[in-house]
């Protein structure tokens, strides 16, 4: 699939906006501060129904505005798909596609595939559970809807255990009730493993593959599922942890703490894998996510590089440009570095400043 259109209107610095983007690579130059992550986080917020960078739409507005909408027209194989949003500092944001509104963000997922590549992402394996959870369940939930309501429930039930739990430590009665909850955490919790657990399987397949190229075969890259329970011990260990968590108030054992590790040849990346390594690592997982998508929706998605080219060196550029040839890709960057050599002469080139942008190739 490609976009083929933008419109903006109040979001973030971009007043109104009206973009028609080529079908392969579309490079957005600008100092710094203009709008080039903007525009990126708009197509995000339109793809997953939220931004990376914040949890409070309302932030998305325009200073001093009341109401913003973005929306774009998407083209997958010749059917052409609108998705708008409406961001108000009043009231829910509403989604809309095909000029519908619709209920349940799920039924948006998948409208507008994306991978998104930031210098933020290079952190990822470093960085705490949290974020590795956040990626893959991003990922998990663009190619499966089922994914994205099992996750939600699981976490309404986790809300309300966690609820009952600080009940229970004043009123010791209630304990019975925490059975029901238990049942269904396993329940969702079980489906939820096996989710992640295929989709790390996959991503590893395809991310070793790449590595193994950019490395002339002198990394092995291996990228594992690490469940903090193993489905036959599920209830086992929830039981076991019931008087802890009674005493803190939270629950301790679940899907909620998993993990995703990253080893080359054996050794685990990030206690010790070097800066390069990890660059590496990420360009291959990267590029392994666009692999997924293709296989299990049929369709390319639209890559999103956030000034990421000049984080690598020439040649991961030069690997990275080769394998996108065949996928619309919006690139930002400050300034037109010898990156773009590399893309020949297939590009088109807008300049960002202060929230307009001017095609100038
Ligand atoms: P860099 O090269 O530093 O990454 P950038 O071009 O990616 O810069 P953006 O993050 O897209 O910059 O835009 C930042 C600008 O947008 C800042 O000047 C910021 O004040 C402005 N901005 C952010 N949110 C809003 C908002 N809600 N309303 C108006 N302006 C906003
Ligand atoms: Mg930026």
């Amino acid at each position: 699939m490609y976009i083929e259109e933008i419109e903006l209107k109040n979001f973030r610095n971009y007043e109104k906006l009206n973009i028609k983007l080529s079908k392969k690579i579309n490079i957005f130059y600008g100092d710094n501060a203009q709008g080039k992550t903007n525009l990126l986080e708009a197509i995000y917020f339109m793809a997953i129904g939220r931004s990376y960078r914040t949890s409070n739409d309302k932030e998305l507005i325009k200073f001093d505005k009341k109401i913003s909408s973005v929306s774009t027209i998407i083209n997958d194989n010749e059917i052409k798909d609108k998705v708008e949003i409406i961001i108000s500092d009043s009231k829910n944001k509403r989604i809309l596609l095909n000029g519908l509104g619709i209920k349940k963000l799920g039924e948006l997922l998948g409208s507008l595939l994306i991978v998104s590549f930031s210098p933020e992402d290079l952190q990822l394996i470093k960085q705490g559970p949290g974020e590795r959870r956040r990626f893959i369940d991003i990922e998990i939930c663009q190619i499966s809807k089922v994914y994205y309501y099992e996750l939600k429930r699981y976490n309404h039930v986790l809300k309300q255990r966690n609820k009952l739990l600080k009940r229970i430590k004043s009123n010791n009665k209630l304990k019975d009730t925490l059975f029901a909850f238990d049942m269904q955490l396993i329940n969702h919790g079980k489906k939820i493993m096996n989710y992640r657990e295929s989709y790390v399987k996959e991503l590893n397949n395809f991310a070793r593959d790449v590595q193994k190229k950019l490395t002339k075969d002198k990394e092995e890259l291996e990228i594992k599922y690490k469940g903090f329970v193993t489905e036959e011990k599920y209830e086992e260990k929830m039981e076991k942890s019931l008087e802890k968590d009674i005493m803190f108030g939270n629950t301790s054992v679940g899907i909620h703490k998993d993990d995703i590790n990253f080893f080359i040849n054996g050794i685990d990346v990030k206690k010790y894998g070097s800066q390069g390594q990890q660059r590496t690592a990420l360009l291959s997982t990267k590029l392994a996510q666009i692999e997924i998508i293709k296989k299990n929706k049929h369709t390319m998605p639209i890559l999103l590089l956030d000034d990421v080219l000049s984080e690598l060196d020439n040649k991961r550029q030069k690997f990275l440009i080769e394998n996108i040839s065949d996928i619309q890709t919006i690139i930002t960057s400050t300034g037109l570095d010898d990156f773009i050599l590399n893309f020949k002469d297939e590009y088109s080139l807008f300049f960002i400043e202060n929230g307009t942008i001017e095609i100038t190739k």
